[in-house]
Order: C-alpha cells, then structure tokens, then sequence
C-alpha cells in the first residue's frame, strides 16, 4: 500500500510502498477514507519537535474509514463497517484514565507519533478506541472529528465551560480554532473571533462568531475586547500556541475570569502572578479529548447542529500531501484532507 513516511526532519515525508498491517488480536485493519491534515504534523515536519517513536513513521492522525480487518479477539465489529477513529489511543487503566480523564492518559499513544498513523491506505488500531459512524455523516469529512473537532469540543465544554449568554474570545481561527468559534456558538456563548486571516475572519462569523478582529489592523486586541464586553470577556480560549497570544488572551479576560489554553508551545509566558491572585483568575489546559465525548459529538454532527461539510475546504490524494501544507503556510485553508 502507499504511505506518507516520516523520516526525520532532514529527510522528511516520503510517499512510499509498505506492507498493509495486519490486525493483532485485539485490533481492527481500517481502510482509511480520509485523514485531515493538522498542524500537528508541521511541528515534526518543519519545527523539530520529535515523533514518540523514531522515525520512520507513518504520520497521519484524523482519520475515518471502513473496517477492512478484524482481529480474532474482536466482537464489536465487523468488515464493512464506517468507523472514526480518535486521535489519541488511551489505556483504560492508568490513574487518569479511572478518574474519567483518558485525555490524559499516562500511557496514551497518538497515531502518527507512537504508532503507525492514517496518511495510508490502512491503518491497525485497538478496537476498544474506535467509534462507529452513523451512515448520515458524509465518511470522508468525518475525519475531521477526531482532533480538529473533538480537540475544540473537550475545550469549550469540559475545560473553558462555556455556559449560555458567557463572552468568549476565541484567538486562532483554523482548522481547530474555527470549531471552538462553532462549539462555542452553540454552547450559547457571545463570540468574538481573533485572526490575522480576513478570510478566516469571514469564516469565523459564518460558523456563528458575533464579532470579528483582525489582530494585525489592532494595536491591542485586549483593548478591543474589554470595549467590546464592557471591561473584559468572560472566557478566552487561546488556539495558536504562541506565548505572547496566550498572554494577550489572558489579558481579555474579566475580573474571575478564565482563560483555557489549547494551543501548544514549548516557550515560556509571562504574566504578573498578583493579577491570578486579585482578579481570582482561573488558566486551564486542554489537550484532546475523552472518549465518552465522542458520541454526544457525533450526534451534535448527525443533527446537523454541528458542521462539518464547509469546514473542509481542500482535498489532496496522498503524494499531494506537500501541497495540503502549503495551503496550510497560506492561510487559505480551514482543513485539507487526505484521500489515500
Ligand atoms: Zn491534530
Ligand atoms: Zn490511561
């Protein structure tokens, strides 16, 4: 089968001929419909940051498809069968994950990072992680639950808490950003929408943000929020990984407000300690999502309530895959998939 192989950040991705996996006993073989491409992948390809397992290593992380293969010890599927599969793999018994907290799973395993991920035409998982899709759901644009979706989905709900009537600043507008503006909308929270991007601007009040500011055309984005809101928002969610963002989001935020991080950097912040203390900040992390989320989420898609079709605005077979990060670099893309 054909695969995008990551060799290193010298080498880079190569688009290869591999052995279809075969599926270990507890596992299912998907053949993959499609995979979304994340910015994630940009941080081994281009920034150094390292995949778990040494290279080479099939990248590819979002993905949707059909059960091609199943294990000998797997009875909850069967071939033919449309299927999502999460991001991130957990094992069900680490101390996090019998708190109800999977997402941060001490043993957790990420496709295209620990293991074999989905830019292929097959991909093996665990089919104790693997979630069936309703046939209404278009398969291709599926995929993009797994991270761009779900990531956002476990932010606004569980970490940010976005409650009805709340004012929330969302600062980042892509593939991920551009559905915590969705997630948060439909939450019933007032939304405001952070960019350089007028495009994904446009794109933000489309998927239900009430306002819209061009961080570039601002001096402050902060002082246009707390004008805004009336002396700051509610809520930040910070989607971009930059420590002077986060600072700028934290900035937002009213007094006993709250600001949930989402995007990732390696750098350090600085922010005036006295400010969490006075103000009774509160500052939340978020990473992935918990597998008891997924099923609400795909209901919130089966019914409409959540979009999915628009969001993907570009398609690429496997070896154009170089072409999905270029759009990436432009900024002209919400999400690109893969279509091995
Ligand atoms: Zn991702
Ligand atoms: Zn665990």
């Amino acid at each position: 089968m054909k695969a995008a192989v990551f060799h290193g950040p010298k080498v880079g991705l190569r688009i290869e001929e591999v052995a279809v996996p075969s599926a270990g006993r507890d596992q299912i073989v998907v053949k993959v419909a499609a995979c979304g491409v994340c910015h994630t992948d940009l941080h081994y390809i281009e920034h150094g940051v390292p995949t778990f397992k040494t290279p080479p290593i099939i990248l590819g992380h979002e993905a949707s498809g059909v059960v091609a293969d199943v294990g000998a010890g797997v009875t909850t599927f069967k071939r033919g069968q449309s299927v999502l599969i999460p991001a991130v793999l957990t094992c069900g018994h680490c101390v996090f994950c019998r708190m109800g907290r999977e997402n941060i799973c001490a043993n957790m395993v990420m496709l295209g990072n620990h293991i074999d991920g989905a830019y292929a035409e097959y991909v093996a998982v665990p089919a104790k992680d693997v979630l069936e899709l309703p046939a209404t759901i278009p398969l291709q644009e599926a995929c993009i639950i797994a991270d761009a979706v779900s990531t956002p989905y476990h932010a606004v709900k569980n970490r940010a808490r976005v409650r009805p009537g709340d004012t929330v600043v969302v600062f980042g507008c892509g593939g991920v950003g551009i559905n915590a503006v969705q997630l948060a909308a439909v939450a019933g929270g007032w939304v405001i929408a952070v960019d350089v991007h007028e495009r994904k601007l446009e794109w933000a009040r489309s998927f239900g943000a009430a306002h819209t500011i061009n961080a570039s055309q601002v001096e402050r984005v902060s002082k246009e929020v707390k004008k805004l809101t009336g002396g700051g928002a509610d809520i930040a969610i910070e989607v971009i990984g930059n420590p002077r963002t986060i600072e700028e989001a934290l900035e937002c935020v009213r007094i006993g407000g709250r600001l949930c991080v989402v995007g990732y950097t390696k750098e350090a912040m600085s922010i005036v300690a006295g400010k969490i203390m006075f103000k009774e900040l509160e500052i939340v992390g978020s990473l992935g999502c918990r597998p008891l989320d997924y099923r609400p989420l795909i209901r919130l898609v089966e019914q409409g309530t959540i979009e999915i079709k628009r969001l993907v605005t570009h398609r690429f077979k496997l070896d154009e895959l170089p072409k999905a990060f270029e759009v990436m670099h432009e900024g002209v893309s919400l999400r690109s998939i893969v279509i091995p």
